[in-house]
């Protein structure tokens, strides 16, 4: 028993012992009235306190003013910590909460709680902007009224969810989601939603690019097999067979191109960021003419143009390859008679190195694709010209590692330019 109850008995009792003796040796009308009083007082005083506790059960504020009297005190003293405790609990917990939603919210995937009928019972922004939700308004929505794609809505009704499903968004956009559901709290389900619009690209890209380089072989091989068979089985005469292993060297040269131009793009594609060595530009033009020349066999009119103003940073032998290549397209794709221009001059950004002709020009759809692994206008044209089709992807890597962009312009039967824009970063020598 506490010491507050004890006092209430203790001053219940005084009453009785005054009055007893008082009703003795007085009246017993008098003594009875003393022990009436006495229980009147008291009842007055728990009445009081007992409306005070009613009053603040109705509203119960942390009011450290809160104060009973007597036994009562230490009655709303507990109440007092009681409730101080539940409040800092419940702004503990709050906190606790915020700072959850914060770190959901913050989540580079998407995350959609749904509750026991599939509605959406939270999503942080990033789901939001996957699935097209609005927190705000879809709260409280069937998930498949606003995702209605038939692929997913069977996924969420079918319940195996073992393996995640992968979603190509239909709004409008390539984007590729894998939505992963967990299941929670009993039936509830949480939805983890990841854009694996990249990787799934660059898997599509490793698929194409092996089907690509098998084609690719599989044809010069087939046509060298073919031959082999025929000279096998076939007497020929000595021109016959002379015509056929000149084909075979023509076939087998051209899986060399292929291999060569592979080890190449692979190995620019792990190497280190090229080196800034300065690259004497006067001399890679002059070379590049003679090149030209040489490839052209006095079929085309070369020019080479340089302001001489400046030279440039970076590895010579990708520059080489890179220029090279252009200047050779130019040479392939531009019948005899034509004029191949190669260019290096300072320009308001950088400098920029340009190849033009005056050959059989590119139809604009296909320009945004001519840097693409084995991509051909022409497929027949490229081969009958020694291509590889990989000419430009080595092209734009190398530049892209020289901070360059390739810019192309063409009009099919008038000509076209290829130039490399390079950075003011990437310029040597400003000569006076
Ligand atoms: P390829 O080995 O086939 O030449 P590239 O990657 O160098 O491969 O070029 C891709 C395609 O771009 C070529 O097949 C050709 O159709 C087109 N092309 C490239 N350069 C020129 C050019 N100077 N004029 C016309 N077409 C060109």
């Amino acid at each position: 028993m506490s010491a507050q109850v004890i006092r209430a008995v203790l001053l219940a009792l005084l009453s009785i012992f005054i009055a007893l003796p008082v009703g003795y040796f007085v009246a017993h009308w008098a003594g009875w009235s003393v022990f009436c009083a006495g229980l009147g007082l008291q009842m007055i005083f728990h009445f009081r306190n007992f409306a005070r506790l009613d009053r603040w059960s109705h509203r119960p504020v942390v009011d450290a003013g809160l104060e009973g009297e007597g036994a009562w005190d230490g009655i709303f003293g507990r109440l007092y910590r009681h409730e101080k405790d539940l409040r800092t609990q419940i702004s503990d917990r709050d906190d606790q909460i915020e700072r959850l939603f914060a770190a959901l919210q913050a989540l580079t995937d998407g995350v959609v709680a749904l509750d026991l009928n599939q509605q959406i019972v939270y999503c942080n922004t990033t789901a939001e902007d996957q699935l097209g939700l609005v927190s705000e308004s879809d709260r409280g929505q069937p998930i498949v009224n606003l995702v209605r794609q038939p692929e997913f809505v069977a996924y969420l009704d079918a319940g195996d969810f073992e393996r995640p499903l992968t979603l190509r968004s239909d709004r409008g956009t390539d984007r590729v989601l894998s939505i992963h559901v967990v299941p929670y709290a009993g039936d509830r389900r949480l939805m983890q939603i990841k854009d694996v619009t990249q990787s799934d690209r660059l898997d599509r890209m490793r698929r194409d690019f092996v089907a690509n380089v098998s084609h690719e072989l599989r044809t010069p091989l087939t046509v060298l097999a073919g031959f082999l068979e025929t000279l096998q089985e076939i007497d020929l005469d000595r021109d016959e067979q002379h015509r056929y292993l000149d084909m075979m060297a023509e076939q087998s040269k051209r899986m060399e191109s292929i291999v060569q131009d592979l080890l190449t793009l692979s190995s620019i594609e792990s190497a280190p960021p090229p080196s800034n060595d300065v690259v004497d530009m006067g001399s890679l033009i002059d070379k590049l003419r003679r090149d030209g020349e040489a490839l052209s066999g006095g079929r085309h009119t070369i020019v080479a143009e340089t302001d001489g103003l400046c030279d440039l940073r970076g590895s010579e032998p990708e520059l080489v390859s890179a220029f090279g290549n252009l200047v050779a397209n130019a040479v392939r794709y531009t019948p005899a008679g034509g004029t191949v221009r190669i260019e290096w001059k300072v320009t308001a950004q950088g400098a920029e190195f340009a190849v033009e002709d005056t050959g059989i020009g590119i139809e604009a759809k296909h320009i945004p694709r001519l840097t693409e692994r084995f991509y051909r206008v022409d497929r027949g044209r490229s081969r009958d010209a020694g291509g590889t089709g990989l000419g430009l992807a080595i092209v734009k890597h190398s530049l892209n590692r020289h901070q360059a962009l390739l810019d192309i312009r063409s009009l099919p039967g008038v000509g076209s330019r290829f130039a490399a824009k390079f950075p003011a970063s990437r310029i040597a020598r400003v000569q006076g």
